[in-house]
Formats: C-alpha cells, structure tokens, sequence
C-alpha cells in the first residue's frame, strides 16, 4: 500500500510523527533529511524502483517507512482526503480491533470529537490535538494528534496522520493531586475558621468574660494543634515521597523501636485501659532501615490500635521473622475493625472510614499513608486484615540485616 507514496509525503509522514512523540529527534530528523542523508536517497531509489515494478502490492510490506511507522508503540492512523483509512500500525489495530483499510475511520473509531477534528483538519490544512476517551473495555484516555499533510487532495493517498498517545495515568496523577489540594486546604480551612471566629469573639463580646475566654482558648489550642499536626504530617509525606527511591541502609533493631514507642504510649493506653503486649517470637530482630521513620511507622500503627480499638482492651505487637528471614510487626488489636470494603482504600490519603471519629481523636488522615510510603522506601510491605466485630491486624514486613 505505501509503496505508492510520493517520497515527499513519505517523509512529512515519519517527520509529523517523529514531531508528536519527540520533537527534538524530529527536527533533526527534518535537518537530516533537508540535507540530502542516505533515507531520502534510498527513499528516492525506492520510488523509481516501485514504479519499475509491476507488482507494488508485494513490496508494500517491506516498504521502509512502513516499518517505521509499524514499529512505533503508539498508535498511528493514516488517512485519506476522504477520511478512509490507508494505513494503521498495529498499536493502532491493538487499540481498535475494527480497523479496516480502505472504509472509512468512523466505522471503527467512534469518537465524533476526533472526526469532526479530522474533518477540519483536512479542510483547512492546520494540525489540531483532541482528547479521545475510550471505556472499553477499560478507560483510557488518549490525546490524539491530527497532522494533515498538505497538498495531498488526491485520493487515495495519504492526507493526514493522526497519532494517539496514552495519557491515562497523567490524568489520574492530575486528579489526584487536586484531590490531594482540596483536601489539605480543606483540613486546614476548619480549624483556622474555629480559630477566626473564637479571635472575633474574645475580641467582641466575650472581652470581659473571664470564663468564656478561658473555655475559648482551650478550643483555639486545640485547633492549632490539629493544624500544626497536619502540617507536620504533610511535610513528613512529601519528604518520604522525595526519597522513597532511596532505600535506607541502616542497621535498626526494630524490638527495641517495638519498646520505646510502646513506652512512650504507656500512658495514653492507660488512659483508655489498654494493655499493649509485646510477644517476641523471634530473636532475630535487626532490619535494614532508618530508626525515625521506622519509630514513627509504629507510633502511627500502636496509637491507631488503642484509638480505634480500645474497646478491646488489649494491643498486640507480635515480632517474628519469615521463611526468608524478613522480620515481621503485627499490631494486634481488638476492637471494632474494619469492614472488608474499606481495607483497600485505607492507605490513601485523608481517607478515614469514620471522618468524625478521627477528626474527634486528632487524626490527620494522613498516618497510613505515611506508613505505606515509608514501608515503601523500606522495600517492605504492609498488610492489613481485619474481621469486623474482632479487631484488626496491621502487619509490616521488613528486610532483615545481617547481625
Ligand atoms: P487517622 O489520622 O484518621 O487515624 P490513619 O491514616 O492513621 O488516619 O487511619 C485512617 C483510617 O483508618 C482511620 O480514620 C480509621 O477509620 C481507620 N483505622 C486505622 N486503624 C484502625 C484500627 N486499628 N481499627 C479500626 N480502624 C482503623
């Protein structure tokens, strides 16, 4: 089929598509072939060949600019002046399994924003870029480019290039980060607009109310609190991500890490009449790791079992090690647990199953989610299983260290 393609058109081809998904090797590409380099003169070479050949069908397949075309991951479609089809790659025909040679794209492409773009494409000569949205069988999101290639009026013969690039996971990165904005705004909007409105009324009404004021500032304390610990906790997430591709190296005896945050928490679960039990089924208790983070992994991980699940009276922390000598930390509480449909959604960010409960117990929402990423960066893992009604299990497993 593209043996019949005039070289120049060839050329703008594999140049238009070399200009969607790399610019830079385009203009080289465009620089090389102004020059005179060895594709244009085979591609010349090629043509008179062609047209010395009685049967161009049987060289289509090996036509070099095909192969070129055939060998880019994305999909690429071309098209003649009356929007049929002349050429898909077969990332094209992975993506649209009806793509026919020859029919028109709208039989097989159903998407009315890419034909309409095709359409004034090819009539006005100017390249535009659409957003293709596929559904089936999963989402995805494509940007699709319309390059026409002019002076091609005749059909058939190629007349426009559309490439499509996967732009799925940059959307869903981009929802997440406006999520993640919102949210964070919205955590610390509440308690600034409690501490504003408290300002206004000790300024106000309650300027001569010793009571009232006493009473207010103990609120306000509260809620700069919750504001300086959510700041806390966001800066300590943004510096995990930043290198979580660095994993630590340190030698770090978790059981002693197990012991100290259990110390430090004595109180709190006294408070609430829990026991915290600490069971060592192994002695082998060195990980490769950073004492701080991994303190904080398991301050978040005890703290959560006595807020969520003192009900039960009693937290766990199992320490054993695995068949390959990973150590294993299982925090054991129970209380209510949690219902099978939330386990999965629980390390996100500011997700909370029960948002009032962990506003009321000063929870930012954020501490499982620094407890994934720093078990990430730990190239450990974290497991969560619960039965609703008898408590929940948090399981980290980490690398062991040599002793
Ligand atoms: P928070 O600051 O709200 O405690 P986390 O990220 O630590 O945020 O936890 C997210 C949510 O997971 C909590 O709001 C709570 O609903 C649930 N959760 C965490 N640990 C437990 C537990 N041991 N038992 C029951 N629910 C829990």
């Amino acid at each position: 089929m593209m043996a019949h393609w005039p070289a120049l058109a060839a050329v703008t081809v594999v140049v238009l598509v070399a200009a969607v998904i790399s610019p830079g090797h385009a203009l080289l590409l465009a620089l090389g072939l102004a020059m005179g380099p060895p594709l244009t003169r085979y591609l010349a070479r090629r043509n008179a060949e062609t047209r010395a050949t009685a049967d161009a069908a049987a060289l289509s397949d090996t036509h070099p600019l095909q192969a070129v075309l055939d060998a880019v991951g994305n999909p690429v479609m071309v098209v003649d002046v009356r929007s049929n089809l002349y050429h898909a790659n077969p990332a094209a025909l992975a993506a649209y399994g009806g793509l026919a040679t020859g029919q028109p794209l709208s039989f097989s492409l159903r998407a009315p924003q890419v034909l309409d773009a095709l359409s004034a494409s090819l009539a006005d000569g100017i390249a535009r870029t659409v957003e293709l949205i596929e559904r089936v069988p999963v989402e995805r999101a494509y940007a699709c480019t319309i390059s026409p290639l002019v002076g091609r009026s005749r059909a058939p013969a190629p007349a426009a290039v559309l490439v499509l690039r996967e732009i799925s996971k940059e959307r869903a990165i981009e929802a997440m980060r406006v999520d993640f904005v919102a949210n964070a705004s919205h955590e610390l909007r509440t308690p600034l607009a409690s501490i504003l409105g408290f300002i206004e009324t000790l300024q106000g009404p309650a300027r001569n109310d010793v009571p009232a004021r006493e009473k207010f500032l103990g609120i306000m304390h509260t809620q700069a609190r919750r504001m300086s610990r959510l700041v806390d906790d966001l800066l300590s997430l943004s510096r995990i991500e930043l290198k979580e591709h660095i994993a630590p190296t340190n030698t770090v005896d978790i059981a002693r890490v197990v012991d100290d945050i259990a110390l430090s928490l004595s109180e709190v679960a006294r408070e609430r009449g829990v026991e915290i039990v600490i069971l060592r089924e192994t002695t082998r208790t060195l990980v490769l790791g950073d004492r701080d983070e991994l303190a904080s992994v398991m301050d978040n991980l005890i703290e959560n079992a006595i807020k969520y699940g003192h009900a039960g009276k009693k937290v766990e922390v199992t320490l054993d090690q695995l068949a390959n000598g990973d150590v294993s930390v299982a925090v054991r509480d129970y209380g209510p647990g949690i219902e099978p449909q939330f386990l999965p959604r629980l390390t996100e960010r500011f997700y909370r199953v029960d948002s009032q409960l962990s506003r009321a117990e000063g929870g930012t929402g954020l501490g499982l989610a620094l407890v994934k990423h720093t078990i990430n960066r730990h190239r450990g893992r974290l497991d969560i299983t619960s039965t609703p009604g008898q408590g929940a299990t948090f399981t980290i497993i980490l690398r062991a260290a040599l002793a």
